[in-house]
């Protein structure tokens, strides 16, 4: 029997979720990754294998179905026990957007962790309900099976503080009003790589592009600086997200226009960023072939933004030994990362055109004095990782 570890990452309105094999001695094997999407609307559920083919799976609910975190965990822990039957799956990981101060590491959760993390929910309103809610759930449909938590903002407890303090009032950030940073896991992951792949960079900047953004600024692989600081919406425009805008901007919408909280919320978070400006849509493969100029002026906006938090977080820095793109966009899109290494060439970035068409990894020419580079992210490996670590497994 091979033992398994599950990665769950959930949220409103679906949970995804990846099975690693694990012999507890080299790095977790991916097995099959999924997930259950449209949990409050007509739910349907995908997987693939560890080579990313699709597998046939039968949709089990009838049109105008829902399902609740129970029902679909009880669902995908039944589809593994028939598909992978010869994994026991021995723990679970969580992916959760926020531990605050205290949780600078993965934990294994017990009541008094999930009392602590349900007390951050204020935090992170629209992500920490529905990742706890994933652990209640297996909690029932599997009450046996130990449970880890990993954290969105962890990796970023090792900036220093004035990179985590507002120029506000100290008792608000004595009541948790202060730069928490997120995509830890996936900086993380970027970080456990960086010894193999780059050995003699010690000042490293992150491009996490995917529909959510955020960059980070590594020094000997730790977090000193990031753009996301209280919430997930800061730093650069994002697929929907507006990113960092003046916060006079919302008193005069509030003073002036009209809206309340929640209509802030929508705009901040849903109608913003990519889709927003381009008023066509949040993907960016559809804005690089669009030939509409508000597509175009929402691309330029993008990588607007990637220059001037390239320029800010080298400052933290104090220098740039090499520039990392990953996620989605980063991954996926020679068009923005050559925009973005012309607009860094003042720091020493030689893109290299052909590599970078290619996908790097390495996308910068030999004699550049800061290099570029491709590396994919796998935030579900990070979790593995973690769960094997704080369990002790193998
Ligand atoms: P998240 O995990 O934040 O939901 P991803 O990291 O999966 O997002 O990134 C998704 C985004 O990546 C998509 O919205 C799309 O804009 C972008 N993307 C994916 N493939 C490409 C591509 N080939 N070219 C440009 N953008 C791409």
């Amino acid at each position: 029997m091979t033992q398994g570890i599950l990665v769950i990452n959930s949220g409103s309105s679906s949970v995804k979720f990846a099975l690693f094999s694990d012999d507890g001695l080299s790095e977790p094997k991916p097995l099959f990754k999924g997930q259950i999407e449209g949990l409050g609307t007509d739910p349907c559920f995908q997987v693939k294998d560890s080579n990313g083919r699709k597998i046939d799976a039968r949709d089990e609910w009838p049109r105008g179905s829902t399902l609740n975190h129970t029902g679909a965990l009880r669902y995908i822990l039944s589809w593994l026990e028939d598909c992978a039957s010869n994994v026991k799956i021995q723990a679970a990981g969580h992916r959760i957007v926020h531990g605050g101060l205290d949780y600078e590491h993965a934990v294994r959760i017990d009541k008094h962790v999930l009392e602590d993390l349900e007390g951050l929910i204020p935090l992170a309103p629209l992500h920490q309900p529905h990742n706890l809610a994933a652990i209640r759930a297996l909690a029932e449909v599997a009450p046996k099976m130990p449970q880890v938590a990993c954290f969105d903002t962890a990796f970023h407890r090792t900036q220093p503080r004035v990179a985590q303090l507002f120029p506000l009032p100290r008792a608000l950030a004595e009541a948790g009003v202060r730069r928490y940073g997120f995509h830890g896991l996936s900086y993380e992951y970027i970080a456990h790589c960086l010894p193999d792949v780059l050995p003699d960079a010690d000042k490293v900047v992150v491009a996490h592009l995917g529909s959510g953004a955020s960059m980070c600024a590594l020094l000997d692989g730790k977090s000193i600086e990031s753009s996301m600081g209280f919430t997930a919406v800061d730093g650069l425009p994002m697929g929907t997200r507006c990113g960092g805008i003046d916060p006079g901007v919302i008193l005069h919408l509030v003073q002036n226009l009209g809206y309340d909280a929640k209509a802030i919320e929508k705009l901040m978070y849903k109608e913003s960023g990519l889709l927003g400006v381009s008023g066509v849509s949040n993907d960016m493969r559809d804005l690089e072939t669009s030939d509409n100029p508000h597509a175009a002026e929402a691309v330029d906006l993008f990588v607007y933004h990637i220059g001037k938090y390239l320029g800010m977080l080298t400052s933290a820095l104090q220098g740039i030994d090499a520039l990392v793109f990953t996620a989605g966009i980063g991954e996926n899109s020679p068009i923005i990362r050559e925009r973005v290494c012309q607009r860094a060439a003042w720091l020493g970035i030689r893109l290299d055109r052909e590599a970078n068409r290619k996908g790097g990894p390495c996308i910068s020419t030999p004699d550049s004095p800061v290099s570029a580079w491709v590396i994919p992210t796998n935030e579900e490996l990070m979790i593995a990782l973690h769960v094997r670590n704080v369990l002790q497994l193998g």
